[in-house]
């Protein structure tokens, strides 16, 4: 294998990213543009970590249960005009009130990994071309992101306004059985991440650690008169 057939791939990979990028800052206000930029940057590198095949199965069921709640939600009509009247950001549209926050928190570290190891990809990641207000994906008509490439915690908030929608409704109960069952599913997944997460910072330490007791070993010398002795000359 030549050497430029090794570099290629890395090299396509880092222009279409820096395209990408470009793209992002070209079409979008400079706000939502470095969010949205972060974003991607921090699910690639997810993406690039050490999961294996247990933490993809959680990640999966996460995913599952959320689509399962989102099914419940289908029709309702609160979130269109929750935010109407109330201070920007919120008020900026109507709908999506609780989308005000900021990209990085809605998609904290346990989320984005839930989403990678179910599936989603930097290019799902797709913005509105409107202002930015809130979540970078909050725009006019809701979120533009497909409900699989939602943070779980974006099914799960209800409101009491949406509760009382659903209560009205007779869905209340179910939605509510179903939103345990997601709490769940995401909190063995927090398990798994998070234990994975520990043993890669860990790793080094404890390979550093043999690796100075193996020097030490090697330090230690018996001198003449057989008793033991550190050779620190070296
Ligand atoms: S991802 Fe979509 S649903 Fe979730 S906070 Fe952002 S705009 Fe709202």
């Amino acid at each position: 294998m030549t050497t430029s057939a090794v570099a290629k791939p890395w090299y396509q990979a880092w222009v279409l990213i820096a395209v990408e990028r470009l793209l992002i800052k070209i079409r979008q206000p400079k706000s939502r543009a470095d969010e949205l930029i972060e974003l991607r940057r921090r699910l690639r590198e997810e993406l690039a970590g050490g999961a294996d095949d247990e933490e993809r199965a959680l990640a999966r069921a996460v995913h599952a249960h959320k689509l399962s709640v989102a099914a419940e939600l289908r029709s309702i009509s609160s979130c269109r005009s929750c935010a109407t009247g109330q201070p920007w950001p919120r008020g900026h549209y109507d709908g999506g009130d609780c989308c005000s926050g900021v990209t990085a928190d809605l998609f904290d570290d346990n989320e984005l990994a839930a989403l990678a190891h179910a599936g989603t990809r930097p290019r799902d990641l797709t913005p509105p071309r409107d202002d930015h207000a809130g979540c970078a994906f909050r725009g006019p008509r809701g979120c533009t992101l497909d409900v699989t490439h939602r943070p779980a915690r974006c099914v799960h908030y209800h409101c009491d306004t949406l509760r009382r929608e659903l209560h009205a409704r007779g869905q209340l109960d179910a939605v509510e059985a179903k939103l345990a069952e997601l709490n769940r599913a995401m909190q063995r997944f927090v398990t798994v991440h998070q234990a994975r997460l520990d043993r890669e910072v860990l790793a080094p330490l404890i390979e550093a650690l043999m690796g100075g007791q193996t020097q030490l070993a090697q330090l230690v010398v018996r001198s003449p008169d057989n008793s033991i002795t550190t050779d620190l000359s070296g």
